[in-house]
């Protein structure tokens, strides 16, 4: 081979050489980017449901602690109906960037399809710790779409979202269950408004013994298992009965008697909700209507649960009312601040009508969410009751006394009448009534009894029929 054939050769090496390596790496980028898109989510260019299975399931099969946050947007459907697909196109990929920016890198966020986006959080702490570690997370997301400066076009768009929490271990082992239990979290805190839930099997109405309770609970509203304890609410000064609040209960035939906390949690995340709703106001103003024939003459208060607080408590209402024939201004609605803080637009409009309609609505458990006054402000409500937590030690805690004081001299500002519940001692009502609080109901004066024992004890105090002092 003369000389310059040899260096022909030698290039020609090279040339194939270079080309194959460089072909390789052409391949491999080329896979790569296919693999990149195969993991992610075109509109958003966050990873999508692939994405997460390929980071999730590594963590777990290494029995490495995880958190799941599964998000879905509240009312979205509207965006798309009203606005058009490319309006909600855009929308969520400002949601997509709101979220990523706040997540940061303490986890990895995927979009699973529509308008649901799931969080992975690698590493929570132990126990309790970790829960309220992710708790707080998940309301940072949501705060921070709230304040994202979200639009459409010019149309400047208010999403809110709702996030479900599960921790891998005791709320499952594979993503599949973690997914499926951050799911119903996740809707559980759809239908109660409060923004962030964690997975809880006590009240997962798929879980088996909620689901065999949910069926029992059909028959017992027809079988009159299900029944009202009525609390008295006394006046400031604990001389005049004013009203009686109802308290549902389930003689349940094997269970025995089941509190509220044993059963609604769970029935509240079912449409059973509804009828429980409407057995419960119509059974109420049948017994406050009958006791008014008696000469007992008082209001009737009814829990609201927040889910049940949509426009079809106004047909329920009217329907009580009129099977009734019950003054609706002797009607009181409580609902807990949580639900009007979560969904103030539309706990809002149906509190309007309620008021329009007469009803007078009291905001129940008042201090024990992250609520302030504020939120209030605007509101058609006719009272406060201050959550038993402020009330029950007041004398021997001066902060709660504080809180107390403060809370009643804004009301009263505001035009709100002021219910303390949980009152336990003499000494706590008579601070309660030097403070001048309203209204007063708890151990102290009457637990919650069955009807015919709050006659009795209307009668024994001198309060059926006639203003006698009590104390
Ligand atoms: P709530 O509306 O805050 O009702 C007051 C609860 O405090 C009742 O518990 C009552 O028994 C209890 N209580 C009353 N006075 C005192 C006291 O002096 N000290 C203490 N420690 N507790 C007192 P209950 O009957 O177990 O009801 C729990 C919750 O279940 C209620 O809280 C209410 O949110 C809900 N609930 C009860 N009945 C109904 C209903 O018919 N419908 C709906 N949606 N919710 C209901
Ligand atoms: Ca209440
Ligand atoms: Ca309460």
């Amino acid at each position: 081979m003369s000389p310059a054939s040899a260096a022909a050769w030698v290039v020609a090496v090279l040339v194939s050489v270079v080309s194959a390596v460089a072909l390789t790496v052409l391949v491999r980028q080329r896979d790569r980017v296919r693999v990149e898109l195969a993991r992610t989510d075109p509109l958003t260019g966050l990873g999508n449901r692939r994405a997460l299975h390929e980071t999730a399931e590594p963590l777990l099969d290494r029995d490495g602690r995880l958190g799941l946050l599964l998000l879905d947007l509240d009312g979205f459907k509207d965006v798309n109906d009203t606005l058009g697909h490319a309006a909600g196109d855009e929308v969520l990929v400002q949601v997509a960037t709101v979220l990523a920016a706040t997540l940061g890198d303490r986890g990895t966020i995927t979009r699973l399809g529509g308008d649901e986006f799931a969080v992975l959080v690698p590493d929570p702490q132990d126990g309790d710790r970790g829960v309220a570690e992710l708790e707080v997370l998940s309301k940072r997301l949501l705060a921070a779409l709230a304040v994202g400066d979200l639009h459409a076009g010019v149309v400047p768009i208010d999403l809110q979202g709702s996030i479900g929490i599960a921790v891998s271990g005791p709320d499952g082992r594979s993503l599949g269950e973690l997914l499926q239990r951050a799911d119903i979290a996740m809707y559980a805190a759809k239908r109660a408004r409060v923004g962030v839930l964690r997975y809880d099997a006590a009240s997962d109405p798929h879980s088996t013994g909620a689901l065999e309770l949910l069926g029992q609970l059909r028959a017992a509203m027809d079988a009159d298992q299900l029944a009202l304890h009525y609390q008295p609410k006394v006046s400031g000064d604990g001389g005049r009965l004013l009203g009686f609040e109802a308290l549902v209960r389930w003689n349940h035939p094997v269970r025995g008697l089941l509190l509220p906390a044993d059963f609604l949690p769970f029935v509240e995340r079912t449409h059973l909700i509804h009828a429980l709703t409407r057995w419960v106001l119509i059974t109420a103003l049948r017994q406050a209507a009958t006791w008014r024939a008696q000469g007992l003459q008082t209001s009737m208060a009814v829990n609201i649960s927040a889910v049940s607080l949509d426009s079809g408590l106004l047909g329920i209402v009217e329907e009580a009312l009129a099977l009734t024939r019950w003054n609706p201004a002797d009607l009181v609605l409580e609902i807990t601040e949580t639900a009007i803080i979560h969904d103030p637009v539309g706990a809002r409009a149906v509190v309007e009508r309620l008021r329009e309609r007469g009803v007078r609505v009291a905001v129940d458990d008042f201090g024990a969410g992250s609520t302030s006054l504020v939120h209030l402000r605007g509101l058609a409500v006719h009272e406060l009751k201050i959550d038993r937590q402020f009330v029950s030690e007041l004398v021997a805690h001066p902060e709660d006394d504080v809180i107390v004081s403060s809370v009643i001299a804004l009301a009263h500002k505001l035009g709100l009448a002021v219910v303390a519940e949980g009152v336990e001692t003499g000494a706590a009502a008579d601070r309660l009534c030097a403070l001048g609080c309203d209204e007063l109901q708890g151990f102290y004066f009457a637990r919650p009894l069955p009807a015919d024992q709050a006659m009795a004890w209307a009668r024994a105090e001198g309060m059926a029929g006639a203003a006698v002092e009590l104390r």
